[in-house]
């Protein structure tokens, strides 16, 4: 009786049940029902020759000797999520938090960008990730069009390799990198890009969006973005 007075005396009227409910796993779990979904994961290829492929491409750009960037890094970041995943993003370049850890997007921009994801219900799990460079530029400058054009056959290959049915490219520096040629990424975000990768049978659909260190410095921006990722989420929904 004490105890239903005390329920009483903080607000507390009825109880819905005996057990209590976590609501933040309850928040988790439909994400957790899309890393199996159909519509955002491969399920049905050769896993071994993909991590075998994407080992090799790591060791090589790790030996590769082309560029200094290497001798000012401390980590290369070659790639974090889900191999298997049919959303791939492509940002800019580690940054200070990413060459410490050596993963893509895990700073400030990292945390927005996994919101973004979040809002059309995608995580890390449901997407694979990497960056037109793979290492750190001192003092997080921007990359030169050398560098971009130096790391882009990389690029190329394990885009190749992962096999996304749709990019998501980030900023202007992936833009620049992928869409030679095409208008700046203020001009072509949020129309869809039939890119020609080289090893790839079919032109892979890309979609260019404002990069999220952009968007932390002009959130005004984020509309935008919010109606690119709807236009993403409707695309997903008609691939199988
Ligand atoms: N910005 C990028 O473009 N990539 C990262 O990995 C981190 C920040």
């Amino acid at each position: 009786m004490a105890k239903k007075n005390l329920l009483e005396d903080i607000g507390i009227d009825c109880l819905l049940s005996n057990l209590p409910l976590n609501r933040y796993e309850e928040h988790q779990a439909p994400s957790k029902k899309l890393v199996s979904s159909p519509a955002v994961v491969t399920s049905n290829r050769e896993s071994s020759s993909l991590s075998e492929g994407l080992r090799d491409l790591k060791i090589t750009l790790a030996n590769f000797e082309g560029s200094s960037l290497k001798k000012t890094a401390i980590n290369m970041v070659f790639s974090d999520g889900n191999p298997d995943a049919k959303v791939m993003v492509v940002g800019e370049a580690p940054g200070a938090d990413e060459d410490r850890q050596g993963k893509p997007f895990v700073g400030q921009s990292g945390q927005l960008l996994r919101r973004i994801l979040s809002f059309i219900g995608l995580t890390i799990d449901h997407v694979y990730i990497t960056n037109v460079l793979p290492y750190r530029p001192p003092g997080n400058r921007q990359p030169t069009p050398q560098e971009i054009q130096m790391f882009l056959p990389f690029l190329q290959k394990h885009i190749a390799l992962i096999k996304p049915k749709c990019l998501l490219l980030v900023g202007g520096t992936a833009c620049k990198a992928l869409l030679e040629g095409q208008d700046g990424i203020t001009k072509i975000r949020g129309t869809w890009i039939d890119l020609v990768v080289p090893g790839l049978d079919h032109p892979v659909k890309a979609m260019a969006t404002y990069h999220p260190a952009y968007l932390l410095r002009s959130p005004l921006r984020k509309k935008d973005v919010w109606k690119d990722m709807l236009m993403v989420k409707k695309f997903l929904r008609t691939i199988q």
